[in-house]
């Protein structure tokens, strides 16, 4: 059976030549590099070349601005937490602003924070998913501590201003400090924090085809905050735990080739995605698009089937060998829809059947046609058993 693997938004494979790269690290070169003999040195200087590739990857000169994490769960963890640790108290530095739309990485720490006592502000989106950055902005005040916008969106692929937020932000507050989320941008969109005015951003090495496991955090330099990984002295004290050279060493290879692959994504990678959108799109009156926003990253596009289960879409999806998401989790048999379409106003008859389609760079056309010929296929079917005939008969279906 073929099969076409369109959830790279999710993870993604490792390329050949990222394996390739940390394989001597995981053999004969497995020194700790925070020893003093020369095979140890040899690691060392692979971290450090590694750190030099993610400061180019993410246009920045100075490579230590940038200390390894294990995920873009705890670069996000590290950030936020170092920053309140830090600055916040609950009487007079307690204001955090975010958005309705963030990952639950973020999300969940900012719940605890208002048990705690702290007060967020949640931004939200417009009809199309593009943010209120005016509200947004009206939100800083003396108290704010923290703003934390991501740059791409997992689940529609909207890109936000961060450059432009963070910049305002300061005008406003010099003293916030501000967080970027940089996970589903990094490998999609050209990022470019020098002279920005943001001062933290991570990013996961298996969102660009780097193992799981790894990923990095840029700090600006000079900008303070409390270490949570505390324990040896790895990472100038920022982040204790013995280098994890060969994922490290992979991290920088797969950035590298992220980067020299910036403009095959921008324009191959959203050619497929155009087109299978506009395949999707144009076979089905009851397909609905639900990335909208302004900018976009190349290789994601959410789609609603209105009427149709969302979930039964996947499991007929599977079975023809199309590996796609859901716009909504579901737990313990109970059906959540996503928060970020939630947040965006999707309607009610499409929230439950939205689809989130995304490529990568080792995506085929011949992948693309067979899911434009499939989909739809499947939705038909599907459509036969909806209990919503009289809706779906009138859109042709
Ligand atoms: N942030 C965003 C926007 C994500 O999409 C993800 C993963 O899906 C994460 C953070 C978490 O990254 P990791 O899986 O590396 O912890």
């Amino acid at each position: 059976m073929k099969k076409v693997y369109l959830d790279n938004n999710a993870t993604t494979c490792v390329d050949e030549k990222v394996l390739e790269a940390m394989l001597p690290y995981l053999k004969e070169n497995y020194a700790n590099p925070s020893s003093m003999y020369e095979p140890a040195r040899y690691s060392a200087k692979a971290i450090e070349n590694s750190r030099s590739q993610i400061a180019d990857f993410l246009g920045v000169d100075n490579p230590n601005t940038i200390i390894f994490t294990s995920c873009g769960t705890e670069g996000a963890n590290t950030a936020i937490k170092g920053v309140v640790s830090k600055f916040g108290n609950l009487e007079n530095k307690n204001h955090i602003i975010t958005t309705r739309v963030e990952h639950p990485c973020v999300l969940s720490v900012y719940e605890n924070y208002e048990k705690k006592g702290y007060k967020v502000s949640y931004i939200g989106v417009d009809e199309n998913g593009d943010l209120d950055v005016e509200a947004l902005l009206n939100k800083v005040d003396d108290k704010t501590i923290l703003v934390s916008v991501m740059h791409a969106n997992n689940e529609t692929g909207a890109i936000y201003p961060v450059y432009d937020i963070a910049r305002e932000v300061k005008k406003i507050n010099k003293d916030t400090k501000v967080f970027v989320d940089g996970v589903q941008a990094a490998g999609k969109i050209p990022i470019e924090l020098r002279n920005s005015d943001i001062d933290f951003y991570s990013i996961s090495g298996h969102k660009f085809h780097a193992p799981k496991g790894i990923g990095a955090l840029y700090i600006k330099e000079g900008t303070l905050f409390e270490p949570f990984m505390l324990g040896g002295h790895q990472e100038n004290s920022l982040r204790a735990g013995t280098y994890n050279t060969p994922y490290i060493v992979a991290l920088g290879e797969a950035a590298k080739l992220a980067k020299d692959s910036l403009d095959f994504e921008l324009s191959e990678v959203k050619r497929l995605r155009d087109k299978l959108e506009n395949g999707i799109l144009s076979q089905l009156k009851n397909a609905k698009l639900n990335s909208k926003a302004k900018k976009r990253v190349p290789n994601t596009t959410n789609i609603g089937f209105e009427y149709i289960e969302g979930e039964l879409i996947l499991l007929y999806l599977n079975e023809l060998g199309i590996y796609a998401s859901s716009g909504s989790a579901c737990t313990s048999g109970s059906l959540d829809p996503s928060h970020v379409l939630r947040a965006q106003k999707v309607p009610f008859t499409s929230l439950h059947g939205s689809i989130r389609f995304s490529l990568s760079r080792f995506t085929t056309e011949d992948e693309i046609d067979y899911a434009i010929e499939k989909v739809p296929e499947v939705i038909k079917k599907l459509a036969k058993i909806s209990p919503f005939q009289k809706e779906l008969n009138e859109l042709g279906l």
